[in-house]
């Protein structure tokens, strides 16, 4: 098969969602329905307590596990998709904004009960800064929940666009009825269990509106009557708006009961989108050059959206996720690290085959795969067959959380500093060195991060520390045009000046006053709230 074709038949998406509204159940039934896995229930068993704040120690626990299951790889209807898992704790939101800059679409799972709740809201407005193509699935139809067109105005609301709906549920709760297809004409009959296949849900046509009448009754007619409100309402379908993240395609079900989870699997082939050019930075003659590439292009490129330590600590070594963004990846291939133009020497390279991880035959534009290093690679970075190009648009966000690092043990400073410096590199945390000198600062986007950070220094570094708060409360990235202006800037404030894990200056803020005066001060410096990876 040639480039192109390979990367056509590719979908990379994400599932997001609030915690509860069923994002791993539908993860589990995709995996089911698409041949992936066999028997229902794995991917729930790993599936970690994400709630309360002790438990992340649960999820440590389970890090082996996970690290397979973030992203998993399935085939259906002779497609390839990759679903990313996203983590479910707002604390760890930043991972997240990470995973949805290395998918085409996203799937986004409501809580018919519950609405659009506030973790999803955050995620959508990272999708729509992306303009990124969601698919909307309204979970728990089995339940009492709400009326499906307050659900429908709530999302339009929420999301900024259109909602088309694709299918239509009839009833709810106990005289939930099934759903309405509206591409294929056909009523599909809800019967509850988890072990039923798709295909032994009876069909009726909704021509037979005798037939349908007869057996649901007023919960037809009245299904009948808010679909047409809502296709009143709503805008024809249109592909190339959904694609462009103008419209969104709405469709119902239960996930647990495995019921209009195949029509959700179908558009994710039929109408989700293959992987896109992605844009990345060359620098000629020190000016920046924006170079488009195309995922058909034979030069492998990817860039690494995640980084992961291992299972086994002793060992040091970490996995970096890449999403290829062209080209074709085969065994034994020379791949090099852009940033520091040395070669990758992964250990292996591997795929990940729904809860598997398997070595990589070939993979593709669109696919991830897995190198693990003992290092030299980063968050951000750009791994290529020998091109010389960035790219953009992996984000790290100032922090709005800061502790101080005390080592409680002074001989273990060497343990210490690899740890920061690889957990830094992970994304972790943020770590931040003043520039006069003391102890170091982490910086956080969720409290939590510095818990996970706090015992992760412990057990895989051996570095006991005491974390203590301090006076800052934010940071800005630190940039001027002259080298003269620069200096006169970090001369003014040596004491709020720090380096982070990737030697970018920043300014360290005590309020948001701090940004402002020093911005009237200093009118050519440029305070970035956002750093990219470059
Ligand atoms: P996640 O936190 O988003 O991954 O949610 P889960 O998939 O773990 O689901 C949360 C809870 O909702 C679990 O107890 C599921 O069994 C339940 N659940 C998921 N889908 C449905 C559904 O369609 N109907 C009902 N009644 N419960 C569901």
């Amino acid at each position: 098969m040639s480039y192109a074709s390979e990367t056509r038949r590719r979908r990379t998406f994400a599932i997001i969602s609030h915690p509860d509204a069923g994002k791993t159940t539908l993860t589990e039934k995709l995996l089911l329905f698409s041949g992936a896995i066999q028997i229902a229930g794995s991917v729930k068993a790993r599936k970690a307590s994400r709630h309360a704040t002790s438990d992340w120690m649960e999820i440590e626990k389970q890090r082996g596990i996970s690290v397979a299951s973030s992203v998993m790889q399935m085939l259906y209807r002779d497609h390839v998709i990759n679903l990313l898992d996203t983590p479910g704790h707002k604390d760890f939101s930043e991972d997240t904004y990470r995973v949805l800059t290395a998918v085409d679409s996203a799937l986004m799972v409501i809580d018919a009960a519950n609405g659009v709740e506030a973790q999803t809201r955050r995620l959508i407005e990272v999708c729509r800064q992306r303009d990124t193509p969601i698919i909307t699935f309204v979970n728990k139809m089995d339940r009492e929940v709400r009326e499906p067109l307050d659900i429908l105005d709530e999302v339009e609301r929420e999301l900024g666009m259109p909602c088309v709906p694709m299918t239509w549920p009839v009833g709810q709760g106990k005289s939930f009825g099934g759903i309405m297809n509206l591409r294929t004409k056909t009523m599909t009959v809800f019967e509850s269990g988890s072990e039923r296949r798709p295909q032994d849900f009876e069909t009726i046509p909704l021509a037979d509106r005798e037939t349908l009448l007869k057996r649901f009754g007023h919960e037809f007619e009245s299904a009948g009557q808010s679909m047409e409100l809502a296709v009143g309402a709503s805008p024809q379908w249109d592909h190339a708006a959904f694609l462009a993240g103008k419209q969104t395609p709405v469709f119902f079900g239960s996930g647990v009961n495995n019921f209009g989870v195949m029509e959700v699997l179908e558009a994710l082939v039929d109408l989700a989108p293959p992987p896109g050019p992605r844009t990345s930075q060359l620098v000629v003659n020190k000016q920046p050059v924006v170079k488009v590439i195309e995922p058909a292009d034979p030069n492998f490129s990817g860039v690494v959206f995640k980084v992961q330590a291992n299972m086994d600590a002793n060992h040091r070594d970490r996995i970096a996720f890449v999403r290829m963004a062209s080209g074709k990846y085969s065994p034994g291939m020379k791949l090099k690290v852009q940033r520091t133009a040395k070669e990758l020497r992964p250990t292996s390279v591997v795929t990940f085959l729904s809860q598997r991880r398997e070595a990589v035959d070939e993979a593709y534009a669109g696919d991830i795969i897995g190198f693990t290093t003992h290092g030299g690679v980063q968050l951000g970075d750009t791994i290529t067959d020998g091109a010389n190009l960035q790219f953009t648009g992996l984000p790290f966000f100032a922090p709005e959380l800061f502790m101080t690092v005390i080592l409680k043990n002074p001989l273990r400073t060497k343990q210490l500093q690899q740890g920061l410096a690889q957990l830094g590199e992970e994304g972790a945390i943020q770590v931040f060195r003043p520039q006069i000198g003391g102890p170091m600062l982490l910086g956080a986007v969720g409290q939590l991060q510095f818990e996970v950070v706090q015992h992760r220094l412990k057990s895989e570094y051996d570095a006991d520390v005491r974390l203590e708060g301090c006076q800052y409360t934010g940071a800005r990235w630190i940039t001027a045009d002259t080298p003269a202006e620069l200096r006169a800037f970090t001369d003014a404030y040596p004491q709020r000046m720090a380096l982070d894990a990737a030697d970018t200056l920043a300014f360290l803020c005590t309020s948001p006053y701090d940004v402002r005066l020093a911005q009237e001060r200093f009118p050519k410096i440029h305070f970035h709230p956002l750093r990219e990876h470059a």
